[in-house]
């Protein structure tokens, strides 16, 4: 069977654990797309020409265990702009969307870039403040320099003019705001249920 969950969103808004928990309970694969824009940034970050590094891009990359800090998160949006990185990711990330036995890819631009014909499409998100707190319980820090940090990246991830961070016009917002995360969860849950069943949640 061939099946995409596209899930977009800003930072920290919730939408990895929508991802990880949708692919458990189908047995989707998933893929979290931002972790390919970190293993990015940290090699730029070390000096390497970020298209080069896109192009060559290896699992191992994606397996150190850096990429999770704040500065990862900014050195990935700082390549996430450049046209040329982007360009080199889209093969990888078609080809992940199309695998036998469906996938969940959660990222910035999945439904309205990377695959747009996907049978579900989500957009979480939450408030800056709700956002920032759930990360500064994951990363430490003062709460606002962890606010801060989450607002220069969103506002450089939605201005970019390579496909900036935006719902698909079709997308089912999903605001986490005062919805728990199991709540989004199961919302997220029902509307795949429906789409897989054939009909409206
Ligand atoms: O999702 P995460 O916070 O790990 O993403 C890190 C950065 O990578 C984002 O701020 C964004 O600049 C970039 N990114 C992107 N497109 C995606 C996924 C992430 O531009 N599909």
């Amino acid at each position: 069977m061939i099946f995409t969950v596209a899930i977009d969103g800003p930072a920290a808004a919730g939408k990895g654990t929508v991802a990880r928990a949708v692919a458990a309970r189908f047995g989707f694969a998933h893929l979290d797309t931002g972790l390919l824009y970190r293993a990015v940034g940290a090699r730029a970050a070390a000096g390497e020409d970020p298209v080069a590094a896109a192009r060559d891009l290896a699992p191992a990359d994606l397996a150190r265990g850096d990429l999770r800090s704040l500065e990862a998160g900014q050195w990935a949006s700082r390549v996430a702009v450049l046209p040329e990185v982007r360009a080199a990711l889209v093969d990888f990330q078609r080809g992940f969307a199309r695998r036998a036995g469906g996938a969940v890819l959660d990222g910035r631009d999945i439904g309205t870039v990377i695959y747009p014909e996907a049978e579900v499409k989500l957009y979480v998100t939450a408030s800056d403040e709700v956002r920032a707190e759930r990360r500064r319980q994951e990363t430490g820090g003062e709460a606002a320099a962890v606010l801060a940090d989450l607002r220069a990246r969103d506002a450089r991830d939605a201005a970019r003019d390579a496909a900036p961070m935006r719902p698909a016009p079709d997308a089912v917002l999903l605001d986490t705001t005062e919805l728990t995360i199991d709540a989004a969860v199961e919302r997220a849950v029902s509307l795949v249920d429906a789409a897989l069943r054939g009909g409206p949640a």
